[in-house]
């Protein structure tokens, strides 16, 4: 009796330190990183939670319920599970923001909530945050604000691609309903709202950003959100956007925004990195993948996110050849175009790269 207490009390101490690094530890009761590569969609996600509760069941059996550690254990785990569930639904549910507003729209209109708003605008530095509806807080705004000072715009200013220089506009949206009123005036054909509503994050056409706020849950989403789509727009002003394919459009907003929800929660992040980059290589290995130039109508039917293999053959060209040479690419694509450029900076064509890329994971 004594050992199990003694094991018990270790246990305590570990994930109190930290979940990820304790859960070797516990890994007789919740073997999540076992787990990971067989998540398929949310239900297995509530069931690793699941299985995660029945094990913190049998710990909390060992101690006193009402022992303070007991609830301190309970709180930081469920805290890292809610949070690590929800961050791998939405990245799973993917972000089909650029290819979405690529086929469908220009330009956003300016005024969608028919003035009846309960805050004004507020600006950093050239970005304008606007309601999308009377029921956008002050609070809301605010938190908006701070996180494009503290990470979004610091990140951009040296990051890939750069950050927006001209004006740029973000409204924000507190429902569904709101979102999808503003979809209808956008001009997106009935039949696709609930696709817009349901499945971006955000998104981006020319200066202006729409972000549906009820899509990201915690501030490490919206950051990415914010920063993802930031980005697009820095690549719509330097009129690259439409010459670069698909993959390396959506691949850097991924990429910067990735990058900025590290910068809050870099355990998290790369934990959801792992599990992603493993659920890939199993669509791979069962001759699954689409190529990485695949066209729009296979990607809106792919079983998996298929946007995230954009990120990873961004970060793979990355991590082997530098961000400097990535960088001086990009800033000769509006003068030499995109295959020209490529050529003249990397060793090899883009055909080449995609294809080497896309072996790689097989
Ligand atoms: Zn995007």
């Amino acid at each position: 009796m004594k050992i199990r207490w003694l094991f018990a009390v270790i246990l305590v101490l570990l994930l109190l330190k930290g979940f990820p690094a304790a859960s070797a530890a516990v890994g007789n009761t919740i073997p999540l990183s076992d787990l990971w590569p067989s998540i398929e969609n949310s239900t297995m996600i509530s069931n690793i939670r699941n299985e995660i509760k029945a094990g913190l069941l049998f710990l909390s059996d060992l101690m006193d319920p009402k022992s303070k550690a007991t609830q301190l254990l309970h709180e930081k785990v469920m805290d890292n599970v809610d949070q690590l569930g929800g961050l791998l639904e939405d990245v799973k549910r993917g972000n089909s923001d650029a290819i979405l507003s690529n086929l469908l729209i220009k330009h956003l209109p300016e005024d969608v909530g028919n003035g009846e708003y309960a805050v004004g605008k507020k600006k950093v530095e050239n970005v304008f945050i606007k309601p999308g509806d009377k029921n956008v807080t002050q609070r809301t705004v605010d938190r908006v604000a701070s996180a494009l000072t503290d990470v979004s715009l610091p990140l951009l200013k040296t990051g890939v691609g750069g950050k927006p220089q001209k004006d740029v506009s973000i409204t924000l949206f507190s429902s569904k309903q709101s979102y999808g009123n503003a979809l209808i005036k956008a001009g997106i054909p009935a039949e696709s709202i609930q696709n817009y509503i349901e499945h971006t994050g955000g998104m981006a056409a020319g200066n202006q950003i729409w972000i549906p706020l009820y899509a990201s849950h915690t501030r490490e989403n919206l950051i990415n959100t914010l920063t993802h789509e930031l980005s697009h727009t820095a690549l719509n002003e330097k009129n690259i956007a439409y010459k670069l394919p698909t993959w390396l459009n959506e691949g850097i907003a991924m990429h910067n925004g990735m990058l900025a929800m590290k910068k809050l929660d870099p355990q998290t992040t790369d934990d959801v990195i792992k599990s992603m980059n493993k659920q890939i290589e199993e669509i791979a290995h069962s001759n699954a993948l689409l190529p990485l130039s695949a066209d729009e109508n296979d990607i809106v039917t792919a079983s998996y996110n298929v946007e995230w293999v954009d990120y990873m053959a961004v970060e793979n060209l990355i991590k082997k050849e530098g961000e400097k040479k990535f960088a001086n690419f990009l800033d000769d694509v509006s003068r030499s175009g995109v295959n020209a450029s490529f050529e003249s900076h990397y060793p090899f064509s883009m055909k080449a790269y995609e294809k080497t890329f896309y072996e790689s994971l097989h």
